[in-house]
């Protein structure tokens, strides 16, 4: 048996030669090697083959300017120049893949009579550009003409710079170089070669690819080559834009140094003449279109940020609105806010006074100890008086005095201070978003159970005092008087009359002691309204505020206190007063208003005419009024 080697390295078919590539056929020959349209296997596309023909593969001074023919391709990517996919050898064959490119040179395309010149020309730049990022690279071609300029049809006929194979490295752009210089001899087509090319490949810088794109831009405009003492192309073809004249001509000069100095300075001439409609120079721009422009973009930008200062106002105004809303849906009558139950309860004891016979209880001396449970902000105990100090987190506190007085009515009473707190610095701030500060109030209170309360509340800043309750289901309201309020010393009364079993507020003390509004009626079985005999209660909102002379009695007193009432300004009743009606010539002098249910407020409210104290009946005297001593 013979060894199959040398028959079978001979026969190789062609389609197998290059390990993952099947070559499908043989588009191009030149001086080096051959091209093939091959299949690169792994990805299944189309691309192209170059191999180094088999007797340069010997040559080492080929090889070395083929793998530097892929060097330069690797180094360079741009839409104009064709890009690298592989490089290696396979079965002694040295080859390059390329992407393919399937359209015609730029010599065939001269010949198409479709081929203007500006096509023309457009092509020439697009061509100069991509050599001046290749001379931008540190890579000078060396070899340019309309034969190793392919289009790619598939990509909308843009032409692409191929053939690097004579390519060399600037060695002023500082490119790392292989050391190949020795294979920079003479080669190339002697019409594009510029004269310094010619003598002596080494010396061709980039000004030699210059004067190949001279000689192609003149072959482009005349059909001619520059050859001898050449015309101009205006006077070659008469038609040709002169302007193109001296650009033809400077890139032509015999010595480098008077052709332009870069392809890019060449450009921007050839640009002027030539108006890219794709890629307008920003060169070309003139005065006024740049102050239009400028204009625009200002007016863009002022846009933008009134845009952004619009939206981030209204979203502002949503938040305050938003947040104001919750603030407001927050804040409830004081009356329901004192007898919300948030926060811990606390006892705490006092000395004082508890007289069976006498059916009163005083808070601060006395032998007794009383008790006093409060519920939601603290209080602090001091002289026989209670406290709330300045609120923390709670705005809202009550305080129950545990004993309950015996007898047929009621007398509550205390001398109170009210204070707004200290205001906070962020203040003003917080009034945009949570509205103005709520203002410091207290409350005198009758408090049942079952969340059942008759409460007297007076405002720190002198308000109007108002009087609210919640005695059943359908037994709730307020009423507010004219009255104006002393924020310092002001003596608050809740009394439940024996006789008529009425529920007056009274505030101020002596002469000037007013009832708020009008009594409630609460009927002989008021104490069902409480649910149980009712117990005092003292209450504090958004300030601080101060009670002392508590004095708590369930005696039975007569109708002797009645100052003359105020015609409430607005009255919220539900269900009141219970519907057993006294003969009013029992109380002679004293024609107090009966709260009847109103569906609406002060518009369906009678004003009261001004009363006279009820004169005092002779058998019993008047019980005293006025509190004790204050501290
Ligand atoms: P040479 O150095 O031998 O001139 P070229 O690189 O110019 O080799 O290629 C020779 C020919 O092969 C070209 O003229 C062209 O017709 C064809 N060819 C070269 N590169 C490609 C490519 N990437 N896609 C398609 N055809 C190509
Ligand atoms: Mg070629």
């Amino acid at each position: 048996m013979s060894a199959p080697a040398d028959t079978a390295v001979g026969r190789t078919r062609q389609d197998d030669l290059i390990a993952g590539y099947r070559l499908v056929q043989l588009v191009g020959k030149g001086g080096m090697g051959e091209v093939h349209q091959a299949v690169q296997l792994s990805l299944g596309r189309t691309v192209a083959v170059k191999l180094l023909k088999a007797d340069l593969a010997r040559d080492e001074q080929f090889v070395a300017r083929f793998e530097k023919e892929a060097a330069a391709l690797a180094t360079l990517r741009h839409p104009n120049i064709v890009s690298i996919v592989d490089r290696g050898k396979s079965n002694e064959t040295y080859y390059l893949v390329m992407e393919f490119v399937d359209g015609p040179g730029l010599r065939e395309r001269m010949r198409d009579p479709d081929f203007d010149t500006m096509t023309a020309l457009k092509t020439l730049i697009q061509v100069s550009r991509a050599i001046d990022y290749a001379h931008g690279r540190g890579v000078i071609h060396r070899d340019l003409k309309p034969e190793n300029i392919l289009f790619d049809d598939q990509a909308g006929s843009i032409p692409k710079v191929t053939d690097f194979g004579l390519a060399g490295f600037d060695e002023k752009a500082g490119v790392a170089q292989q050391n190949l210089t020795q294979t920079n001899v003479a080669m190339g087509t002697a019409s594009y070669m510029a004269p310094e090319q010619r003598v002596d490949a080494k010396s061709a810088g980039p000004r030699a690819d210059l004067y190949a794109l001279g000689v192609m831009l003149y072959e482009l405009l005349t059909g001619e080559l520059p050859l001898g003492q050449f015309d101009p192309p205006s006077v070659k073809k008469p038609g040709v834009d002169k302007r193109l004249d001296p650009i033809v001509a400077r890139c032509l000069k015999p010595a480098p140094e008077d052709r332009y100095p870069s392809v890019a300075a060449f450009l921007a001439e050839l640009e002027l003449v030539v108006p890219m409609t794709a890629t307008p120079a920003p060169s070309k721009e003139t005065k006024a279109r740049r102050v239009l422009r400028q204009v625009k973009e200002r007016a863009q930008k002022v846009g933008r940020v009134v845009a952004l200062a619009v939206v981030a106002f209204a979203a502002i105004i949503i938040a305050t609105v938003f947040i104001r809303a919750r603030f407001e849906s927050k804040r409830r009558p004081a009356g329901i806010e004192l007898m919300s139950d948030d926060g811990a309860q606390e006892a705490l004891t006092t000395p004082g006074r508890v007289d069976k016979a006498t059916r009163v209880v005083t808070l601060g001396e006395g032998p007794d100890t009383v008790t006093v449970m409060s519920r939601g902000r603290k209080v602090v105990l001091e002289q026989g008086g209670v406290r709330f100090p300045e609120p923390e987190d709670l705005t809202a506190g009550r305080t129950l005095v545990d004993a309950q007085v015996e007898g047929d009515g009621l007398r509550l009473s205390a001398i109170v201070d009210t204070e707004a707190g200290a205001p906070s610095r962020l203040e003003p701030l917080l009034a945009l978003f949570r509205g103005p500060r709520p203002e410091a109030r207290s409350a005198l209170m009758l408090l049942g159970t079952g969340g059942r309360y008759v409460a007297l509340i007076i405002s720190g800043s002198g308000g109007q005092p108002e009087l609210e309750w919640n005695l059943g289901p359908d037994k709730q309201g307020h009423m507010r008087a004219p009255l104006p309020t002393m924020t310092k010393d002001q003596l608050l009364q809740l009394h439940l009359d024996p006789l008529t079993s009425e529920l007056v507020a009274i505030v101020g003390e002596g002469r000037d002691a007013r009832v708020l509004g009008e009594s409630l009626r609460l009927g002989t079985d008021w104490r069902d309204s409480f649910s149980e005999s009712p117990r005092a209660g003292l209450g504090c909102l958004d300030g601080t505020c101060a009670f002392r002379s508590i004095v708590f009695e369930g005696r039975a007193l007569t109708k002797v206190l009645t100052p003359p009432p105020t015609p409430p300004l607005e009255v919220d009743v539900e269900d009141l007063p219970l519907p057993v009606a006294k003969p009013m010539a029992k109380k002679p002098a004293v024609a107090k208003p009966v709260v009847t249910p109103k569906p609406t407020t002060v518009a369906s409210t009678k004003p009261v005419p001004p009363q006279k104290p009820a004169p005092v009946p002779a058998k019993k005297p008047p019980p005293p009024v006025t509190p004790p001593k204050k501290k």
